[in-house]
């Protein structure tokens, strides 16, 4: 244990990462705080105090459930680093003989340890935090069924993966981890066709867009010169009151997916407005875009990956000593991950770049109006943070702040 210097380094790394974090946090905390007791300009007419109050308290009760999840987690990853990997390939060494099931044996157990570390952070988030502020919509054996289901599918769909990867690094020579990429660049294009019809209905129902929204979303993809597959809406109401919108998959097979909790929760033409905002995604081409680099992201990962894992130093120098080519691949990949908050922050500065864009492409389509008051309305019912620390909201927001999402609108007005 003293003797495994890759192992302090990646949690000095963590530590670090959990500084940066909590640091992060408090920062949030102070320009939370610094904004309760008055509504911005462009909300006040839709936002009232009470519901900027409740926007604070969550904000700060969010902050807290997500400090101590962060210590949880740097608390997980040191005894994983220091015990718990080489504890998992001993024990699955009880069981089974060298091979892919004792690897697959050693994924298993560590897969079901950290599931068993976040549950209690899903009971606390769903019923703790997400209940007392009106959110929650799901119930105790539901949330079960869900967990359950989940772990069945990971294990149905991740276990043939993992053991045809193993399968490759032990018998291929040469760079193995190339037809690895392959074979995930594969997934990640038949994924969203896969994920609609095969494993999304497992978990909501899927019906045809009522007509009061669909007729007019047809008129605006008529008007915009959209073809896609289906239009659907979704019981996203069975586990949270919150709403959202999506579209999915390619070319003309595309399907745009709404929330019944959004349909509820906004009139025609800002359900418009937000179909046009995800148009605008499709317009400007951020979703092909999106995939081409999580393609080349996915490449540079299964290098580093693929030449970690099998270095004969790489499990001595991490304290195993039970090696199995399962660790292997997840100190690799933890390795690898290292990279990764660098990696998050530069996809989020231009995931903010493509929010403005598909704002203006639907300002362009359907007027700045319905749109800015699609998001104000979004922001109150989700109680969002209008005015979020700047540096915070860098490093973890997909989506600009909404105030600066509507004051770019109404500048273009
Ligand atoms: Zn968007």
């Amino acid at each position: 244990m003293i003797a495994a210097p890759l192992a302090w380094f990646c949690l000095g790394c963590s530590a670090l990462m959990a500084g940066a974090s909590l640091w992060l946090d408090r920062r949030q905390a102070r320009a939370v705080r610094a904004g309760r007791g008055h509504v911005p300009a462009a909300f006040a007419e839709t936002v009232s105090p009470e519901q900027h109050e409740k926007a604070t308290s969550y904000a700060l009760a969010r902050l807290r459930l997500g400090g101590v999840e962060r210590v949880a987690g740097l608390l997980a990853t040191g005894f994983a680093l220091l015990i718990g990997f080489d504890l998992a390939s001993f024990l699955a060494g009880l069981v089974l003989p060298p091979g892919i099931g004792r690897s697959l044996l050693v994924f298993a157990i560590l897969f079901l340890a950290q599931t068993a570390i976040g549950l209690p952070f899903l009971v606390w988030r769903t019923f703790g935090l997400e209940q007392r502020f009106g959110f929650n919509r799901t119930g105790p054996a539901r949330l079960a069924r869900d967990v359950l289901l989940r772990l069945l599918l990971t294990a149905a769909i991740g276990g043939p993966l993992l053991a045809g990867l193993l399968l490759l690094m032990r018998h291929m020579r040469g760079p193995w981890w190339v037809l690895a990429w392959i074979a995930l660049v594969a997934i990640t294009l038949a994924g969203p066709a896969v994920y609609l019809r095969l494993v999304a209905p497992l978990f909501n129902r899927f019906r045809p867009l009522r007509a009061s929204v669909a007729d007019p979303v047809r008129a605006l993809l008529d008007r915009t010169g959209f073809r896609v597959g289906a239009l659907l809406e979704m019981d996203a109401s069975r586990r949270s009151s919150r709403g959202n919108a999506f579209v999915t998959g390619w070319g003309r097979a595309k399907r745009i997916v709404l929330f019944d909790t959004l349909i509820e929760a906004h009139p025609p033409a800002e359900l418009e407005a937000v179909v046009a905002h995800e148009l605008g995604h499709v317009h400007h081409r951020h979703v092909l875009f999106g995939l081409f680099r999580g393609v080349l992201v996915l490449f540079g990962l299964c290098a580093a990956v693929g030449w970690l894992s099998v270095r004969p130093w790489l499990q001595p120098a991490f304290g195993i000593d039970h090696p199995d080519p399962a660790l292997g691949l997840v100190l690799a990949m933890l390795l690898a991950g290292l990279v990764s908050p660098m990696l998050g922050v530069a996809g989020n500065a231009l995931s903010r770049r493509h929010e403005f864009q598909a704002d203006a492409f639907a300002r362009r389509m359907v007027g700045a109006r319905p749109m800015i008051d699609a998001l104000v309305r979004l922001a109150r019912d989700n109680a969002a943070t209008i005015v979020p620390d700047r540096l915070y909201s860098l490093v973890h927001h997909t989506h600009p702040p909404v105030l600066l999402r509507v004051a770019a609108l109404q500048r273009a007005v």
